[in-house]
């Protein structure tokens, strides 16, 4: 099987799994947005999914997706950056990113604004929040009771627009349950920020929980593209 097949194949899967937990959610399924995330893979492969339709790619780790987003600049592809965010380093994301979905502290948000002012772009922006338990160990994300101070610092700045909210489930925990307390904070979020509407949640283990709990962009890699390979 050709690479392009191999694709062809998980992205089809893929989007039957999401049409069927819409269904099973009642929902459009023209309300959920697939992001691929890419990290880890080639430009070569980006580029396949392009001809198959994919509109959508995450990355997680800054130069890998800036060198993945200039090599792959004439396909007119949505770049979301997913990961961790060092704050020297958010001016240069703001230059390629399209949506920067893991903004957790106020540090960030002036860099993203300078980045996308200086490169004359409109910055998409999500703020990720912590589902894990109050005392785990720290992943990444915002606690609930911060999303207020940081929605209205995105707000605030020139070049950058508040979409909403993103969020990973704990690791080992019910993704259901995480999922229906992300819902809840949206709704909060929603009634000071109407027009935060994006809830990006759930990935290739725990899409159709995420869909089910109101998802309106998953962020699926290693349904489409396989294993990853080992980290180096
Ligand atoms: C890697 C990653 C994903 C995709 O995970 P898969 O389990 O491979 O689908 C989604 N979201 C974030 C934030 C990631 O880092």
């Amino acid at each position: 099987m050709s690479r392009r097949d191999e694709l062809a194949a998980n992205l089809g899967a893929v989007r039957a799994r999401i049409d069927a937990a819409c269904a099973d959610a009642v929902r459009d399924a023209a309300e959920v947005r697939l992001t691929v995330v890419t990290k880890f893979f080639p430009a070569s492969d980006v580029r396949l999914l392009a001809e198959l339709g994919v509109t959508d790619v995450g990355e997680n780790r800054h130069q890998e997706a800036e060198a993945k987003a200039a090599e792959c600049a004439d396909l007119g592809l949505r770049w979301h950056f997913i990961g961790g965010l060092q704050s020297n380093k958010a001016v240069a994301v703001a230059r390629y990113a399209d949506v920067v979905e893991s903004v957790d502290r106020t540090k960030l948000v002036a860099g993203l604004g300078r980045g996308a002012g200086e490169s004359d772009r409109d910055v998409d922006v999500l703020l990720q929040v912590s589902l894990d338990p109050p005392g785990a160990e720290h992943r990444s994300g915002a606690e609930a009771d911060a999303l207020h101070d940081l929605a209205d610092a995105v707000e605030a700045t020139d070049r950058l627009s508040l979409r909403g909210l993103m969020a990973v489930a704990p690791l080992g925990g019910d993704p259901a349950a995480a999922f229906a307390q992300l819902a809840e904070t949206h709704r909060e979020l929603l009634a000071r920020h109407p027009g935060a509407t994006w809830l990006s949640a759930g990935m290739s283990g725990d899409l159709e929980q995420a869909i089910a709990a109101g998802a309106t962009h998953v962020r699926v890699g290693s349904a489409v593209l396989g294993t990853r390979p080992e980290f180096k």
